[in-house]
């Protein structure tokens, strides 16, 4: 795939921007493409020089710029503020909870777990920020495991 760019041509095979390491080809007497390691199917559309996997939720989109795939973005997709307010209080509210906690029943002094509700607090607040985020990247369908394995 080097040169100069070429229109998308189901006639063609290309590498599979999803999996990145299967070969997309013609499915026979389908406007689409199947492919040989993760077997999906992607519908063509050819006036939008695109393909979109038609058996996965959510239906991603990738667009041929004539040497590589690229990431469509849905222009329609945003998140409201209140989508934002929630994910934000989230984060913060169960925090703010194990937080108070350990701060109106500290741990008896010279205890061995003296550290622990410090332990908790942060860890409440990282694994509902994980959440978050896989969420957000999720709804904007950023497939971080496909650039992850890219940089392999
Ligand atoms: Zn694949």
């Amino acid at each position: 795939m080097s040169g100069s760019p070429t229109p998308l041509n189901v006639r063609q095979t290309y590498p599979c921007p999803l999996c990145r390491r299967g070969t997309l080809s013609e499915l026979t007497l389908m406007e689409a493409f199947g492919c040989d390691v993760c077997h999906h199917v992607f519908a063509v559309n050819a006036s939008k020089q695109s393909v979109r996997v038609v058996d996965r939720s959510p239906p991603l989109t990738w667009r041929w710029n004539g040497q590589r795939w690229t990431v469509s973005h849905r222009d329609d997709v945003r998140l409201s503020w209140e989508a934002w307010l929630a994910a934000i209080a989230f984060v913060l509210f169960p925090t703010a909870i194990v937080s108070l906690a350990a701060y109106i029943f500290p741990p008896l002094p010279g205890s061995p777990f003296g550290i622990f509700p410090i332990f908790w607090a942060v860890l409440t607040f990282v694994s509902h920020l994980a959440c978050v985020t896989w969420l957000i990247l999720e709804y904007y369908q950023v497939p971080v495991l496909s650039y992850l394995r890219l940089r392999r």
